[in-house]
């Protein structure tokens, strides 16, 4: 069995598992032909053309939330928001016209009501 080898490209830091231990030898060499083209080359970062994994968007995401929240730490409300906040933006990246009724059925295990009504205060 073929341990799993990463690999990150020193242009934009994207990982590929660079084992072959899901492909064949040709795809193999297919993708290492396709990782030197497109990110050894600079390709990848060329034109402003940048593009990110979902996990990193969302760890920049939780990252920059969490920064916000550590302003004003004893304001729940805040933190509840800017974390909503985070959670739509990564809904809305793969589903454009969610509103945030559907970020909330997605992202959460409390009900809609319940998750807006942290933000909306008022109560
Ligand atoms: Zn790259």
């Amino acid at each position: 069995m073929t341990t799993p080898h990463y690999v990150t490209c020193p242009n934009c830091g994207e990982k590929r598992d660079a084992s072959g231990r899901y492909t064949s030898p040709a795809n193999r060499e297919h993708d290492q032909r396709w990782w030197a083209e497109e990110h050894l080359s600079g390709r990848c970062v060329a034109d402003g053309a940048r593009t990110f994994t979902q996990d990193r968007i969302s760890a920049a995401l939780n990252r920059a939330a969490d920064k916000v929240c550590a302003l004003a730490p004893q304001d729940v409300r805040l933190g509840d928001a800017i974390n909503l906040v985070a959670n739509a933006a990564l809904h809305i990246l793969e589903f454009p016209d969610a509103d945030l009724e559907a970020v909330v059925e997605a992202k959460y295990s409390e009900d809609v009501d319940t998750v807006l009504g942290w933000v909306r205060g008022g109560h």
